[in-house]
């Protein structure tokens, strides 16, 4: 035994990855393709196919069963009877002996079971306890046949997967059980030995069998919890990799006037006390050599905006350039109209770099950035390119970072390489999630929103009363206000949804003439987007259509009430923003949500809408509903790669996985680095070597 054990040749992650499933002799090529479709394409694979849930089915003694339990019971086979009722059902009956009495288990519409329940034979059943005429029954959900050793689907605690039409449960299990009791001690534990030992981590082989087929409850709830730390420090160790190839030294910036103070003192509000402590913690990575790679979370509305622009004129006031960068031309033209305002006022030199300027203008504005002649940049991706070239620049501000990559991130950086780094999100993912996806930032919270907000209560109506949101946008307009219709994409066609939008628009034109109906969509000129937002905001145009092209950051304080149409077609955050664009000053915000959810899925969104107006309970509530790897600009983050952390389960394992991968970063080797890249790949998309 000892010597077959040091035979195995023990293998890394990557290494199981490169064993393919249709390799491996047990396993013919019919099943190795159904496997395949299960997303199991190698061993790695495989051994992380991980249970979806648990049923205990320990034997119970048959003296003690209790109608409506569930239980497990084995004994010898005495007589077994089919009988049909009326209506055609066939009803096979055994009854069996224990140590404690015996027992009779049921089986519906099973006929061809009379031919292997067989007097004498010995059988193991599962299910549900019923209270029978001669004693107790056991309306059979499972059951085994014969004295085996292993048992695999009844008298232990047995796994549940995810399976397949093609691949049934039992199969799979069968094929789970001999694959991981076969392949688990290949495994390569590559946590370093002081910490395992520290924490007395269980060996890699034995959680992942333990994992599949517990030996019991307790055994099972340390090998998963050793998996789940596991990939959490590695998850971990990456995003310190990260950090360390970041360039960690800054420079002091110290401000030679107080022009950021002047800014927040001409405001026409007072500052939240969140947006004062982000504030405080901005300026002192600031005017620290320590360089400053912060993130900014806040919900929508929270004032993100004054944040940046503090920022900005606080580098500026240091003798430094700033740059803002936007995801969408409407957003970066909205901050530079809005950053323009204040910077002729102020002294400051601002400028736009977008897709909408001319190649005059463009030149022009590029050879002032080289030169000095421009302090404040705003754009859109646009910056990334290689011709910008900065005189000096000290603080890259990034808006609404969950539309743009980690590498784009890194991009930005290269042209700067001391440069601070502010990063704002409305993205609105759960605190417990926070330092797993950002693990690489600081992170300040403004978890607080302007006094006087009224929120924005939401409603939904069925496609059918769609007249009936006219009604109450009749009476928004009438009271001076402003408003969205948002249509949605009716497929994942820019045209179609365009061609949607020109409709609606000229369909609420005509039923409110004495209004002025605008719109905008992804496929109008950047420069007619700009006059129609300038419109919109001016207050010219009452009723803007647009697309989902408004979703982020878009501010027009008396717009009051937002329509979105085709409701079922958006994803929740996604609806969640775009309700953000009202309720943005001191009047109340309305959102009517309407269409025809169909699927439970799509009901459950309306309703947590309907419900919360907080972001983060409604991320809390996306992550519920759709599963990690799809929440907004996560995949990026490597969360989907995940294969045993459940975030809200493993929420607990975070804090102490972070702090265990600081103080093991010393002990990264090239093997854990490749275990890294080859469990995280959307992680390292980022990863600079
Ligand atoms: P977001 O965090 O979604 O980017 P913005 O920065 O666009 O939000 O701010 C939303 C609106 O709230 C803006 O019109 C802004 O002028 C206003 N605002 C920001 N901070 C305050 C405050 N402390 N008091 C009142 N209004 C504020
Ligand atoms: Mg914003």
């Amino acid at each position: 035994m000892n010597s077959r054990a040091a035979s195995i040749k023990l293998l890394t992650a990557s290494e199981l990855g490169n064993v393919p499933v249709n390799s491996l002799p047990q396993l013919g090529e019919a099943r190795a393709k159904l496997l395949g479709k299960l997303g199991v394409g190698n061993l790695f694979d495989l051994l992380y196919y991980l249970p979806r849930r648990y049923e205990d089915r320990r034997i119970s003694r048959a003296d003690q069963l209790k109608p409506g339990d569930n239980a497990t019971i084995k004994g010898v086979i005495a007589k077994v009877e089919t009988s049909s009722t009326r209506r055609g059902l066939t009803i096979v009956r055994a009854e069996f002996r224990t140590g404690q009495g015996a027992v009779t288990a049921i089986w519906f519409n099973q006929p061809f079971l009379t031919r292997s329940l067989r007097r004498g034979l010995s059988i193991t059943v599962t299910g549900k306890v019923e209270c029978g005429l001669f004693g107790s029954e056991i309306a059979v959900a499972d059951y085994e046949l014969g004295d085996a050793q292993d048992a695999i689907h009844v008298g232990r605690i047995v796994p549940f997967y995810s399976a397949t039409e093609d691949l049934s449960q039992r199969t799979l299990r069968r094929i789970m059980y001999k694959l991981v009791k076969q392949y688990a001690p290949w495994a390569k534990d590559l946590l370093p030995e002081r910490l395992r030992a520290e924490l007395q981590l269980p060996p890699l082989a034995e959680s992942l069998m333990q994992v599949h087929f517990p030996s019991d409850l307790e055994v099972l709830k340390r090998a998963r919890e050793r998996l789940a730390f596991e990939e959490l420090f590695l998850f971990q160790l990456g995003l310190r990799t990260i950090q360390n190839t970041i360039q960690l030294q800054g420079v002091v910036r110290r401000p030679q006037s107080d022009l950021s103070d002047l800014f927040v003192r001409s405001l026409s509000f007072d500052l939240t006390p969140a947006q004062k402590r982000v504030l405080g913690e901005i300026r002192k990575d600031l005017s620290s050599d320590r360089r400053m790679y912060r993130l900014v979370q806040g919900d929508v509305g929270c004032g993100k905006t004054v944040v940046a622009l503090y920022a900005l004129f606080y580098a500026v006031a240091a003798g430094y350039q700033g740059a803002l960068m936007a995801p969408t031309e409407v957003l970066a033209e909205q901050h530079y109209l809005g950053l323009q305002g204040w910077a002729e006022r102020l002294g400051v030199r601002a400028a736009a770099l977008t897709g909408s300027i001319a190649r005059r203008e463009r030149e022009e504005c590029l050879e002032a950035l080289k030169n000095g002649g421009i302090d404040i940049i705003v754009g859109t991706h646009a910056l990334l390119e290689k011709e910008v070239v900065f005189d000096n620049l000290g603080l890259i501000v990034i808006d609404e970072q969950h539309r743009f990559g980690v590498r784009q991130r890194d991009i930005l950086q290269s042209k700067a390489p001391q440069a601070d780094v502010l990063v704002m999100t409305a993205t609105p993912i759960p605190r417990s999630l926070t330092l797993t996806l950002y693990g690489d930032l600081d992170l300040s919270v403004i978890d607080q929103l302007p006094p006087g907000r009224q929120g924005v209560k939401t409603y939904f109506l069925p496609s059918a009363e769609k007249q009936r949101a006219y009604q109450f946008l009749r009476k928004e307009l009438a009271a001076g206000r402003q408003a969205y219709v948002v249509c949605s994409l009716i497929e994942e066609s820019e045209k179609l949804e365009a061609e949607a939008a020109v409709n609606r628009a000229a369909e609420l034109q005509e039923e409110f003439p004495e209004y002025h109906v605008g719109l905008l969509h992804g496929r109008l000129k950047i420069e007619e987007k700009a006059r129609v937002m300038e419109g919109f905001r001016g207050g010219t145009i009452q009723v803007l259509v647009a697309t989902t092209v408004i979703e982020v950051g878009i501010d027009v304080a008396n717009a009051s009430l937002i329509i979105i149409e085709g409701v079922e077609r958006f994803g929740l955050s996604q609806l969640h923003q775009l309700r953000g664009r009202v309720g943005r000053g001191e009047a109340p915000g309305y959102c009517i949500l309407i269409g025809s959810p169909q699927t439970g899925e799509a009901r459950d969104r309306v309703k947590t809408l309907v419900k919360h107006q907080d972001g983060f309970k409604v991320a809390e509530q996306d992550l519920a509903i759709r599963g990690p790897g799809e929440l907004m600009g996560i995949k990026q983050h490597g969360l989907s790669d995940f294969r045993v952390v459940d975030i809200f389960q493993d929420a607990y394992l975070m804090e102490k996985s972070r702090a265990y991968a600081y103080k093991f970063t010393g002990q990264i080797n090239a093997e854990i680095l490749q275990e890294i890249r080859y469990r995280f790949p959307s992680l390292i998309y980022g990863l600079k070597f």
